[in-house]
């Protein structure tokens, strides 16, 4: 069979869902590789490292779309990339399935089955192919990366001969995988670093990367309360207003916010409000990864870089992952290729679409002319 990626057609997205690397990678499960025409150049792969991997450059989309059985991409695909699948054709990208039903409805009447990679269940099997998780780390990396870039000062503190210079002070707000990729650069790059999280399990992770875990006063049981299955519920109205005083209190000593919380299935809950940024000193920086989901600051504008009137520079672009598009591009194609691996068990170069298999089932969402999505739990954890 032959699997292709064509170029991304969603504006300013940079990343590719093969590399040659991967490529290489996928011939060994018995495939044949195509590639679109300067599908990788945005993320600094040329045709010509493609070809020399084995990858057959094809010309235009619609030849790639035609030729390949299995097509795999990054972002949701287009109506007109809607229009492209066939009966049996596979589809591995990003999809979005909770928000999409025209375009489930829509490879559903194509006949054409549908892997989206935000729904492979977060289990210890599925790791490597989990994307969701391979995205928040680079985007967290990359918020606290974005953050130095507009802070004119140093994270490290420094006793030089022309005078002494404080650490920068820096609070994550969330620690999930996004926010403990924050803890783990910010640390790293010497600011003091403080994290929450409504989880307190993850208090003894974020301490032993070396940040100080923000407790409230609020007794143990109720922070407890906030948590369920690993993932954050909507908190009480007591211990939301606990939070918010700890963060009053913090806002003016803070010099770099960045906020990462999220809640699934529904906006983002909004965790800095206006006076916060009133209150903190001219020259700081919130980066607010929630930006997508409405964001966790009250002024932040999606997709754009604002500063405030008091001098606080609010960033709220959601495409981290596309800005460091080298880097996102191998790990997402290592999760497709990986995906692949698990539809190829015999290296035949053949799919098998096993939906008795918890994560290939947990990810289709639609197959042989069905939704299937939401699918059941996963058997095993
Ligand atoms: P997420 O992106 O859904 O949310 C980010 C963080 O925001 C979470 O830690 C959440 O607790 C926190 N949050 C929500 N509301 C908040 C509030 N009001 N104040 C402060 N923080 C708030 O989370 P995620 O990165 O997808 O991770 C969610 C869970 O999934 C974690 O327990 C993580 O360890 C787990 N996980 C497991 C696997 C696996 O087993 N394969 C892979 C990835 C993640």
């Amino acid at each position: 069979m032959k699997i292709g990626t064509p170029r991304e057609t969603y504006d300013g997205e940079n990343r590719v869902a093969m590399t040659p690397e991967s490529a290489l990678q996928l011939q060994k499960l018995g495939y044949e590789c195509l590639i679109e025409k300067g599908a990788g150049a945005a993320a600094g792969f040329s045709d010509a490292s493609y070809e020399a991997a084995g990858v057959e450059v094809v010309k235009t989309a619609a030849s790639l779309w035609k030729q390949a059985d299995i097509v795999a991409k990054v972002r949701q695909p287009n109506e007109a990339e809607l229009k492209r699948l066939t009966k049996g054709k596979t589809l591995i990208s990003f999809f979005n399935p909770a928000g999409n039903e025209e375009g489930m409805e829509a490879a559903k009447a194509k006949g054409a089955n549908v892997i989206a990679m935000e729904m492979v269940p977060r289990i210890s099997r599925a790791q490597k192919m989990d994307a969701l998780s391979s995205m928040a780390n680079i985007a967290g990396y990359r918020a606290v990366i974005e953050a130095g870039n507009n802070f004119g000062r140093f994270f490290t503190g420094q006793v030089t001969a022309a005078g002494k210079v404080p650490p920068a002070k820096v609070l994550i707000v969330g620690a999930g995988v996004a926010g403990l990729a924050a803890i783990g650069t910010s640390t790293s790059l010497g600011a003091i670093t403080y994290a929450f999280d409504v989880r307190p399990e993850v208090a003894e992770q974020v301490e032993s990367m070396g940040a100080e875990f923000v407790y409230l006063d609020f007794s143990e049981d109720q922070q407890d309360g906030a948590a369920t299955g690993g993932y954050a519920s909507v908190q009480s109205e007591e211990f939301r207003e606990a939070q918010l005083a700890k963060f009053r209190e913090l806002a003016p000593e803070i010099d770099i916010v960045i906020t990462t919380a999220l809640i699934p299935n529904r906006e983002a809950p909004e965790l800095w409000t206006k006076d916060m940024v009133e209150a903190m000193k001219p020259g700081s920086v919130i980066v607010d990864l929630a930006a997508e989901k409405g964001g966790n600051c009250k002024l932040t504008v999606a997709d754009e870089k604002i500063v405030t009137d008091n001098g606080v520079t609010i960033i709220g672009y959601t495409d981290f992952p596309s800005r460091m598009a080298a880097q996102s591009s191998s790990l997402y194609a290592t999760n497709i290729r990986h995906m692949m691996t698990d539809l190829t068990p015999e290296k035949d170069g053949q799919i098998n679409h096993d939906m008795e298999d918890d994560v290939i089932r947990g990810a289709t969402v639609t197959f042989e002319g069905d939704i299937t999505f939401p699918p059941p739990p996963p058997k095993v954890q």
